[in-house]
């Protein structure tokens, strides 16, 4: 990470144009890590703003804790921070993402933004809904969205999002990131023990390899569609897509909030019913009553056709 754009990256490239993976490598982005690239010359992103500078190292502890410091000394508005591997991604609640070389997308995003604070977080849904698209529309494959910031592919997860606030002034939010980690070539030997069976990849949803690079451009693309109507419209103009999309809808749930959540008690049931204005979750408990959910951990319970239970 020390060439900055149009310095090093064309030396970096390593044949094909616009970064086309090696013949026979799906894995390959087609540049060595280790220097600051210009995406559209160096990736062939087809972005405007996302992406236009693309810090991308073999490995890091935290891609967003990197983008987080690269803010910090000015980096502009969709710089991305892509790393090979992280040996500390993050998930939720200090939950640990596992990010093993070579086999994801693993990166992050700087958004500069204008949002009251607590229009922040529901970004990880839209998010979580225009990736899915993306990746439906690539793949063919039917990825799903589980709120808050889950892809899944049947009850197998696919990626999650983490977005993080950088700088507020007062009550707004002006500049955020957002953590992505999207297994690609995983198989299943690459999973640790805990993630097998609750971890999936494009790989193995498809049963071939699948070019990372491809996943990578759609991938931004879609963000940076997503940056533009969330900050427009905020999750109001996702919530029919979040609908068709939604793992969980017209199902039952259990939730076991967090800390956010302690008013509803230690577990929530109910059936899924909607996604609100706000981006909660909406939850019709066993007396009728709908309950928004603001945080927590969503399992399916009593599902015949998939196989995830809490209990
Ligand atoms: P969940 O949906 O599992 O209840 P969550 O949405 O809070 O949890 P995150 O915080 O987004 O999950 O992600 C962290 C969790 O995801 C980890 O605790 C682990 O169970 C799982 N996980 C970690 N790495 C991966 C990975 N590469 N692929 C799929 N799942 C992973």
């Amino acid at each position: 990470m020390t060439t900055p754009p149009g310095e090093g990256s064309e030396g970096a490239r390593r044949g094909g144009d616009a970064g086309r993976p090696a013949e026979g490598d799906p894995g390959s982005l087609g540049v060595e890590p280790g220097t600051v690239l210009d995406g559209p010359r160096d990736l062939g992103l087809t972005t405007t703003y996302v992406g236009r500078v693309v810090h991308y190292s073999r490995s890091v502890g935290s891609t967003s804790t990197e983008l987080k410091a690269l803010a910090r000394e000015g980096a502009v508005a969709g710089t991305v921070v892509l790393a090979e591997e992280q040996t500390g991604g993050r998930g939720r609640s200090g939950r640990t993402w596992y990010s093993p070389e070579g086999l994801g997308v693993w990166m992050s995003v700087l958004l500069e933004c204008d949002l009251p604070a607590e229009r922040l977080a529901p970004l990880s849904i839209a998010a979580a809904i225009s990736v899915a698209d993306a990746l439906r529309e690539l793949t063919g494959i039917d990825v799903r969205v589980k709120w808050p910031n889950d892809l899944l592919i049947g009850d197998r997860k696919l990626a999650g999002f983490l977005v993080e606030s950088i700088q507020t002034a007062g009550e707004r939010v002006e500049s955020a990131v957002l953590g992505v980690g999207l297994n690609v070539g995983l198989d299943e030997n690459d999973l640790p023990a805990e993630l097998a069976g609750a971890a999936t990849s494009l790989r193995l949803a498809l049963g071939r390899p699948v070019a990372r690079l491809e996943v990578l451009r759609v991938t931004l693309l879609a963000l940076e569609g997503c940056f533009e109507r969330y900050e427009r419209g905020g999750i109001g103009g996702f919530r029919e897509r979040w609908r068709e999309l939604s793992s969980t809808l017209g199902r039952e749930v259990t939730v076991a909030p967090g800390a956010a959540n302690t008013e509803l008690g230690p577990r929530v049931t109910g059936i899924v019913t909607d996604l609100a204005e706000s981006g909660a979750l909406i939850i019709r408990d066993a007396s009728g009553a709908d309950r928004e959910i603001w945080f927590g951990d969503i399992t399916l319970r009593h599902t015949e056709d998939r196989g995830v239970y809490d209990d």
